[in-house]
C-alpha cells in the first residue's frame, strides 16, 4: 500500500514550489490508489499560524487534491521525545553547547585550512565536570545526532544511485536549546510511524536524506523511497526564492488562474513528457511517471499560466461557469447563448463580466478620428435589437452600398466602435447578445 505525504510547514502560504512537491506526492498516492497524508509540520510554535493551515487545506480543496489524513507535528511531540530517549540510550543522542557564533569561528577556520565545515564534534570530549560548568552557566545545550561516519546510499527516484560521506556533514541539531525539535526528526518519526512509502521532496533536501536514513536505521526502520525533484527557476533560470511570495496558489487564484492550468502546467514541467491539459488531476495522476523527471533546473514561466487557462475556459461547459454568469448578471436564458460565443473568448473568468457589461449596456466606442463621420453614419443605419445572426451581415451589407468602403476599412472601424476593442468574438454571432443598440 502506497502512503505518501505534503508536509508543508504552516509559517506561509504555498507557493508554485510547495504546490510542485505537494502534486507530485499526490499523484503517486492517487495512481496507485494509496494513501495521501496532509501533515502540516508545526513545531516551530512562534513561526507557525493558524490562519496559514487553513489556507494550505483551502488551496488544496481549490486545485482538488484531496487528503485522506490529516496530521500535526504539534500533536505528536510525545512520540518525538520517544525517539530522542531511544537515540539517547544508544549513545546516538549529544549535548553541545557552542554558541553560534563560536560555530561561525570553527567554520571560518576549518574554510581557511581547506577542509570541508563539519562540525567538529568537541563536544563529545567533554567531561562530565566541564557538562555540568557549561550548563551552568549557559543552560541547556542543543542535541546532535551523532553521524556513523560511513557513506549513505540510496537509489533516488529521481536522481539515481546517490552516495553521500557522512564524513563531510556535521552532526545534526535534532532538538534546540529551548527544548524544540527540529523537523529532521519529527519527519523521520512521522515518516516510519505513518508507514510513508514514498517521499518526493525537493533536492535542498538530499543532505536531509543522508542523516534521515541513518536515524531510521538508529530508531530501527527501513526508509522510504526518496525522490528529490529539481527546483524551479524563473523563465531566465533565475532562482525563484525572492519571487515566491508573488508566486502563491492564493495570488494565482486571485489572478484567474484555473487549478487544473496550474496543476497540468506543475506536472510535467521537468519531465520529458509534454505539458497538456488534462481535465481532472486524476487524469494528471494516471498518466504521472517519475521516472520521466531529470534533474536539471526546472523553468517556471507564469505566462504558460495563460494559455492553458483560456483552454480550460474554452472546453468549459457552460454549467460549470454558470455561477460566474450569474454573478455577472447574464440572465439564465442568455447563459448558454452568450457562453457559447464567449468560452472562445475570455482569458479569464473575470472577463465573462466584462464582456456581458459590455452586450448589455454596451462600450466606449473606440473611435479613429477619420472613421468618425463613417461610423455615425453607419450607426444611424442599424436598428434598435434584438439582432439575430444575420444582423451583423445584412448591416455591413447596407453600409458597404452607402459608403464605398470595404473589407478591413469598412469591418474594422466598425467592430472597434460596438465592443470598443480591436479584436474579440465573430462579430456575426456577438450582435445577437447586444443588449442595446450601440452608442457613439
Ligand atoms: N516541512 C518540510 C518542508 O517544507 C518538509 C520537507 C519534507 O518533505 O520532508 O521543507
Amino acid at each position: 500500500m502506497t502512503v505518501t505525504r505534503f508536509a508543508p510547514s504552516p509559517t506561509g502560504h504555498i507557493h508554485v514550489g510547495n504546490l510542485r512537491t505537494a502534486l507530485m506526492n499526490w499523484m503517486i498516492a492517487r495512481k496507485s490508489g494509496g494513501t495521501f497524508i496532509l501533515r502540516i509540520d508545526d513545531t516551530d510554535a512562534e513561526r507557525s499560524k493558524e490562519e496559514y493551515v487553513d489556507a494550505i487545506r483551502a488551496d488544496l480543496e481549490w486545485l482538488g487534491l484531496t487528503w485522506d489524513r490529516e496530521e500535526r507535528q504539534s500533536a505528536r511531540l510525545d512520540r518525538y521525545a520517544a525517539a530522542a530517549d531511544a537515540l539517547r540510550a544508544q549513545g546516538r543522542l549529544y549535548e553541545a553547547w557552542e554558541t553560534p557564533t563560536e560555530l561561525d569561528l570553527k567554520r571560518k577556520k576549518q574554510l581557511n585550512m581547506g577542509r570541508p565545515p563539519v562540525y567538529d564534534r568537541a563536544a563529545l570530549d567533554l567531561s562530565e565536570d566541564e557538562k555540568a560548568a557549561l550548563r551552568a552557566e549557559r543552560g541547556d545545550g542543543v542535541w546532535r545526532f551523532k553521524l556513523d561516519r560511513a557513506r549513505i546510499e540510496w537509489t533516488d527516484g529521481i536522481l539515481g544511485d546517490l552516495s553521500i560521506d557522512a564524513a563531510s556533514v556535521s552532526d545534526p541539531v535534532l532538538i534546540r536549546a529551548d527544548g524544540q525539535v527540529l523537523y529532521t526528526i519529527a519527519s523521520v518519526v512521522d515518516d516510519t510511524e505513518m508507514g510513508v512509502t514514498d517521499v518526493v521532496r525537493g533536492s535542498d533536501h538530499v543532505t536531509n536524506t543522508a542523516t534521515q536514513i541513518q536515524i531510521m536505521a538508529a530508531l530501527g526502520h527501513d526508509h522510504p523511497r526518496f525522490a528529490h525533484h529539481s527546483l524551479l527557476t524563473g523563465p531566465g533560470g533565475e532562482g525563484l526564492s525572492k519571487r515566491l511570495g508573488s508566486l502563491s496558489v492564493r495570488q494565482m487564484r486571485e489572478a484567474g488562474v484555473e487549478p487544473m492550468a496550474l496543476l497540468s502546467l506543475l506536472a510535467r514541467l521537468g519531465s520529458s513528457q509534454p505539458v497538456e491539459l488534462r481535465d481532472t488531476p486524476e487524469e494528471l495522476a494516471e498518466a504521472f511517471d517519475l521516472s520521466t523527471f531529470g534533474s536539471a533546473p526546472t523553468k517556471f514561466d507564469e505566462a504558460d499560466l495563460r494559455p492553458l487557462t483560456a483552454e480550460v475556459l474554452q472546453r468549459a461547459p457552460v454549467a460549470a461557469v454558470d455561477a460566474d454568469l450569474a454573478a455577472a448578471g447574464v440572465p439564465e436564458e442568455m447563459r448558454a447563448p452568450f457562453w457559447a460565443v464567449m468560452r472562445e473568448n475570455v482569458g479569464t473568468r473575470a472577463e465573462i463580466a466584462e464582456w456581458w457589461a459590455l452586450a448589455r449596456d454596451g462600450a466606449t466606442p473606440l473611435v479613429a478620428d477619420e472613421d468618425r463621420d463613417f461610423v455615425a453614419e453607419a450607426f444611424g443605419m442599424l436598428g434598435e435589437p434584438p439582432y439575430d445572426a444575420s444582423t451583423w451581415s445584412d448591416w455591413t451589407g447596407r453600409v458597404k452600398e452607402a459608403t464605398g468602403r470595404k473589407g478591413k476599412g469598412l469591418f474594422k472601424p466598425l467592430r472597434q466602435a460596438v465592443t470598443g476593442r480591436a479584436s474579440g468574438p465573430d462579430m456575426g454571432d456577438l450582435m445577437p447578445l447586444l443588449q442595446a443598440k450601440p452608442k457613439l
